[in-house]
This record gives structure tokens, sequence and C-alpha cells, in this order.
């Protein structure tokens, strides 16, 4: 599992204590049963884990590409 780290603006929990962050299991979400990050599965912080959770239904890939337009990164 990848640590905190924002899919949107990449911003590190690490370096934004203050900050809370979330996951995402987007559509395109695999379990894996050895270590490391499932594909679909992303981190995002506070502002932007509510806009991310509504495109939830779609492919992390897509969801991403819509998140960037939404909020012009
Ligand atoms: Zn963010």
């Amino acid at each position: 599992m990848k640590p905190p780290i924002c899919s949107l603006c990449h911003r590190d929990q690490r370096d934004e204590p203050g900050l809370e962050f979330g996951l995402v299991y987007f559509a395109n979400y695999e379990s894996i049963d050895h270590p490391g990050h499932p594909k679909g599965l992303h981190w995002f912080c506070s502002d932007h884990l509510d806009a991310a959770k509504s495109l939830e239904y779609l492919s992390s890939s897509e969801a991403l590409e819509r998140l960037r337009r939404q909020f012009k990164i």
C-alpha cells in the first residue's frame, strides 16, 4: 500500500499533518493477495476526496482525467 499522497494534487500527508486523506476504490479496483498497491485504489486529500468519491463508478484513469479538468490541475 502506498503512503497517503493525493493522486490529484500530490500533497503528501507526511508534509501536511493537518490534512485528512481517504481511499477511493474505483471501478477498475482489483484486490491483490501480495504486498504492493492495488490497481484502481487511490488516496485523495480532503480537498479532493468528495469529488473523487462521486466518480468511483469510473475507472481510475477516467476519473483522474475528469478531476484534473474539474480542478484545472
Ligand atoms: Zn488533493
